[in-house]
């Protein structure tokens, strides 16, 4: 892989320049923040950015503000060779792959206190995992001032969380979600799944089937809640997957819990499959 023929900045003076430069050139610029160990649907956001945008950077850097000390930052997996090969087949204009001090210097110590949607779900299992992901999508906002920002559904909470951000703290970048991409046979991709034993890989499944029953059900016009989520707790228990976060049904824009399809409505899922902890979800609009 030769670095040449893409172009990587790692720290933040050079990725202002590029920013300052390409801003200068009058282009539009998109954005996708990734954490790397990148699979088909980090490379959608860099084609949705690509159709919109003249200009993308795709940033690589596991944040470690938003990994709990007894979560997995260390053990995240690094593919960096592959990653930026990946890119460069695409044609990315700029890589910001910073090291951690480049971001977190001694000394750091201001976190943005995330927007109330960041409380349920994954801010219920995940205390401080918002705080980090909100401090550092703002920090690559302010060094990386683009117009457009590409984030994927496959992190329903994250996009909302991300959006009232925005909105509260006056960023004038826009948000753009894209769509879950998913292997042949449902399960959303994701950099986690590689730890998945074959076994578990085939359990995994459960997850997109238990949306996706989540989304029929709405459709046939099922309307009490109670009545979905425990088809979804049947799905993941059938296929062995007895570790469940949530399995639940809340309002799609304040993530609220809800007792009836009443108004747009995500079904949210965050369960163990062996000691891999996976999410899905799939918006339910009633008929
Ligand atoms: P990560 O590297 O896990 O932080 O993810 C970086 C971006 O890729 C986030 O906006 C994710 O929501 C998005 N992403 C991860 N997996 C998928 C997927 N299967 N489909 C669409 N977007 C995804």
């Amino acid at each position: 892989m030769s670095e040449e023929t893409i172009h990587i900045a790692r720290t933040r003076a050079e990725v202002q320049h590029c920013i300052q430069a390409a801003r200068e050139g009058g282009k539009r610029l998109g954005l996708v923040p990734t954490m790397g160990a990148l699979h088909e649907g980090h490379l959608s956001l860099v084609r949705a950015a690509q159709r919109s945008c003249d200009f993308v950077v795709v940033t690589i850097f596991v944040n470690p503000a938003q990994f709990s000390p007894t979560e997995d930052f260390s053990k995240y997996p690094r593919t960096i060779d592959a990653d930026l090969e990946a890119l460069r087949d695409l044609g990315v204009d700029l890589v910001f792959m910073p090291d951690r001090e480049e971001l977190y210097p001694g000394g750091f110590s201001t976190y943005v206190l995330p927007p109330a949607v960041a409380d349920p779900f994954e801010g219920q299992v995940r205390p401080g995992h918002f705080r980090g992901v909100a401090t550092i999508i703002l920090k690559l906002f302010h060094l990386l001032p683009t117009d457009v920002a590409f984030f994927g559904q496959k992190d329903y909470q994250q996009c909302q969380v991300i959006r009232q951000m925005v909105e509260d703290l006056n960023v004038p970048i826009e948000i753009q979600a894209c769509p879950i991409i998913r292997e042949p046979d449902g399960l959303a991709m994701s950099s986690r799944n590689r730890y998945l034993s074959p076994d578990e890989r085939r359990r995994a499944v459960s997850l997109s089937a238990a949306v996706g029953e989540a989304v029929r059900q709405v459709q046939a016009g099922t309307t009490e809640t109670s009545v979905i989520t425990e088809r979804m707790h049947d799905i993941l228990r059938k296929a062995g997957v007895t570790k469940v976060d949530y399995a639940a049904i809340a309002d799609a824009t304040t993530l609220e819990v809800i007792n009836r399809i009443d108004r747009p409505a995500v079904a949210l899922i965050a369960a163990y499959v062996g000691a891999t902890r996976l999410i899905d979800n799939a918006l339910l609009t009633a008929e």
